[in-house]
């Protein structure tokens, strides 16, 4: 071995060492010893590997990054971030953020008892989620909700709930792959459901879907395409055909929505997103949908249609697996109450962030320039998105502010800015370090203006 790498590694502190010096002290009297031991365990064996693998480590440092980690991970705020990037609902940063009074409720709930599986008239055992179904059925027509964990998990479930290993019948321009694992192939053979294609990945017609069914067809699934287009030559056949035919076949007809939007899209500027009202009206008998996506609530999954069927996969082994929680349920609800009293635009921070106007924006981004007072700080135009797997192929004017200090590399203040108290997650604009003033949330002015100040020196 190199001697060098050698003298490196005997350097070494021990565990016991890093353990008992004085700067974890206060640390030391206050962690169970054994969770003490493994982090400085942790530091040591990180320390060696780097070692071993030519890093040139200062011993000293060990006890500091033991010190870094339990601030990291006693601090509950630590990943808490304001998102510069334009995109407003951010996978990487956690999706939608909730409403005020969804986060309240979604608290609330949390740290109570509640009448979750009781009626308090009757003192009787009662449904989980009623209330959900109630602002459901109020805002789509749907007859009942079950929320689970999240889309995929409502997918899965509808599919093993109502198609017992028969067969699925699916476009083939809608057999798509939707990010972060989520196939319909796989999702359909893990569900135990046959899959059978039809049509060509541009076109399908309603006589494929009629020439492919059997007596062995348990359902018609279709799904959007959420995080692509398919554009040009293309057709496909409405849900309103789709659903006659199932119901002449007696096919259950599902549709993934993905997004689970409530709000016409249209109006905003953005492309048009389906929404679980239409879907419902064309006849769906269930429809899946993501609760962070465009609905702006927290992470879930919708399972709306037809009491018949919903009780159905309510009443599958799998649902109890895949069930949503008091806090889920609450903040759900809460989310929901929002649309039935018209509010969602001014209290949803996702609807928030999509309807600022560019002169808003514009406006927004100026008091920020005016208030840094910093020679390198100007007004940009951008085009901001919506990201999570929603509304490809479609921006909305924006706009916010750039940063560039001679001498400095926009990597580096970039860096500044996410390491930063509070962190800034900016977006790179022609080699400038910009962020962008739809997706700063409206509490967070004075955050991003001292963040920005630090950031530049
Ligand atoms: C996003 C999406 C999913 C997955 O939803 P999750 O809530 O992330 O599990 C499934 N289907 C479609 C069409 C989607 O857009």
């Amino acid at each position: 071995m190199d001697p060098d790498i050698q003298r490196r590694l005997r350097a070494l502190p021990s565990v016991h060492s890093v353990m008992s010096d004085p700067a974890l002290a206060n640390w030391a009297s206050r962690l169970p010893p054994d969770a003490l031991l493994r982090i400085a365990q942790s530091s040591v064996d990180e320390a060696r590997s780097g070692i071993l693998g030519g890093s040139t480590l200062d011993p000293a440092a060990i006890v500091q990054r033991v010190a870094n980690r339990l601030s990291e991970m006693t601090d509950a705020a630590g990943s808490i971030v304001v998102n510069g990037t334009g995109v407003v609902i951010h996978t990487n940063l956690g999706r939608s953020p909730v409403s005020r009074a969804t986060a309240d409720a979604m608290a609330w709930h949390a740290g109570r008892y509640q009448a979750l599986e009781l009626r308090l008239d009757t003192g009787e055992r009662g449904g989980r989620g009623d209330e959900v179904s109630q602002l459901m059925g109020a805002l789509t027509g749907a007859e009942q909700t079950l929320v689970v964990n999240n889309n995929a998990a409502a997918v899965l479930l509808t599919l093993a709930a109502t198609t017992s290993a028969r067969d699925v019948i699916v476009s083939r321009g809608e057999a798509v792959e939707i990010g972060g694992g989520f196939r319909v192939p796989d999702v359909l053979r893990q569900s135990g459901a046959n899959l059978v294609e039809v049509g060509t990945t541009n076109r399908t017609y309603l006589r494929d879907y009629e020439a492919a069914t059997t007596d062995n067809t348990a359902a018609y699934l279709k799904v959007h395409a959420s995080n692509f287009l398919i554009s040009g030559f293309t057709a496909a056949a409405s849900l309103t055909d789709l659903a006659a035919l199932g119901r002449l076949r007696g096919v259950l007809l599902i549709e993934d929505v993905g997004s689970g939007c409530l709000l016409d899209t249209r109006q905003y500027g953005l492309a048009y997103e389906p929404t679980i009202a239409e879907s419902i009206a064309a006849g769906a008998d269930v429809v899946c949908a993501s609760g962070d996506k465009l609905l702006g609530g927290p992470q879930a999954g919708l399972i709306v249609g037809r009491a018949e069927v919903v009780k159905q996969i309510a009443a599958h082994p799998l649902a109890r697996a895949v069930r949503a929680d008091k806090s889920c349920l609450a903040g759900i609800a809460a989310t929901l109450r929002h649309y039935l009293l018209n509010e969602a635009e001014r209290e949803i921070p996702v609807w928030w962030s999509i309807s600022r106007s560019p002169d808003w924006l514009r406006e927004r981004a100026e008091r920020w320039q005016a208030e840094l007072g910093h020679p390198f700080v100007e007004v940009v135009q951008t085009e901001s998105v919506v990201g999570g797997g929603s509304l490809p192929g479609r921006t909305l004017p924006s706009f916010g502010i750039a940063l560039a200090v001679p001498g400095t590399a926009s990597d580096e203040l970039a860096r500044r800015l996410r390491t930063g108290s509070p962190a800034v997650m900016p977006r790179i604009i022609d080699e400038r370090v910009a962020i962008d003033a739809r997706t700063v949330l409206p509490d967070e002015d004075t955050r991003v203006v001292s963040a920005v100040r630090a950031a530049l020196g």
